[in-house]
């Protein structure tokens, strides 16, 4: 079975004058292990698609499937990462509080949980990923402190750092410059090689989703569609 599989999704939001048609009989299947990118102009639907996957928001037709299960089921046994377009770090925590975040937040969730659930996983050495991505001497600082690339880097260790089994990256390098931008790519794909993870990278940038993912997708908008 896919890692995701998508089928006939339907998303409208508002109603009336406002009614729009989000997302018009999406069929998908990604398989596990895959990387792929969802490229297409702004406004086709492309964040409502990997919302979809991340249980941030519910299909009105169709099914969305991760693991052969509801986006809701998943979330609770599997590993769901998700880096969004501005990084969102919590400014008063420092960078290593701020990627070790999840995994507290998740321990905490599976200690309550009853028995038979998905044990926690052993949070791997997240100073050596900061190292890696070179934010070693920028552990202890806190995210105001950062460059954007910088606070980048932390959004992307955060979600890495989870063994993610679904990695879901909406646009996660739009807002930097092209250097910085480059070098990312290139951090993203050698992280990328030590892990098993299942990526859906959403992107404006034909040359950013040929250079990362083995298959593209792509959509187009009125309705968001892929074509
Ligand atoms: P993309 O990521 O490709 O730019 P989106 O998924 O963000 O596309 O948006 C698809 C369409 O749905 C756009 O027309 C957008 O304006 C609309 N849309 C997205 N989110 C909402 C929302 N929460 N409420 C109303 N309309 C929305
Ligand atoms: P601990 O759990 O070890 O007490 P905290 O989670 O309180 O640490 O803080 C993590 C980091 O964020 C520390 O570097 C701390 O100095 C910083 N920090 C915490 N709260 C604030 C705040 N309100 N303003 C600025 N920095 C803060």
């Amino acid at each position: 079975a896919p890692a995701i599989r998508i089928d006939g999704a339907r998303k409208v939001y508002g109603t009336g004058s406002t009614r729009m048609v989000a997302l018009h009989d999406v069929e998908l299947d990604i398989p596990a292990g895959r990387f792929v990118s969802v490229i297409g102009p702004s406004g086709c639907g492309k964040s409502t698609l990997l919302r979809l996957i991340a249980n941030l928001e519910a299909t009105d037709a169709g099914s969305v499937e991760v693991f052969g299960e509801s986006p809701a089921a998943a979330c609770d046994g599997k590993h769901i990462g998700f880096v969004p377009q501005t990084p969102a770090l919590l400014p008063w925590l420092n960078v290593l509080h701020n990627v070790t975040l999840p995994h507290r937040v998740n321990r905490r969730a599976s200690r309550k949980r009853k028995a038979g659930a998905s044990a926690a996983r052993p949070m791997p050495d997240m100073e050596q990923l900061l190292r890696d991505v070179g934010l070693g001497d920028a552990m202890h600082k806190l995210p105001p402190e950062l460059s954007g690339g910088m606070q980048q880097r932390v959004a992307i260790v955060r979600a890495l750092g989870l063994q993610p089994d679904v990695l879901l990256m909406d646009e996660p390098f739009s807002a930097l410059d092209e250097f910085t931008r480059e070098s990312l790519q290139g951090q993203l794909l050698d992280l990328w090689d030590h892990t098993t993870a299942t990526v859906v990278f959403v992107t404006h940038s034909v040359t950013e989703a040929v250079r990362l993912s083995d298959q593209v997708v792509v959509m187009a908008p009125r309705p968001g569609r892929i074509v």
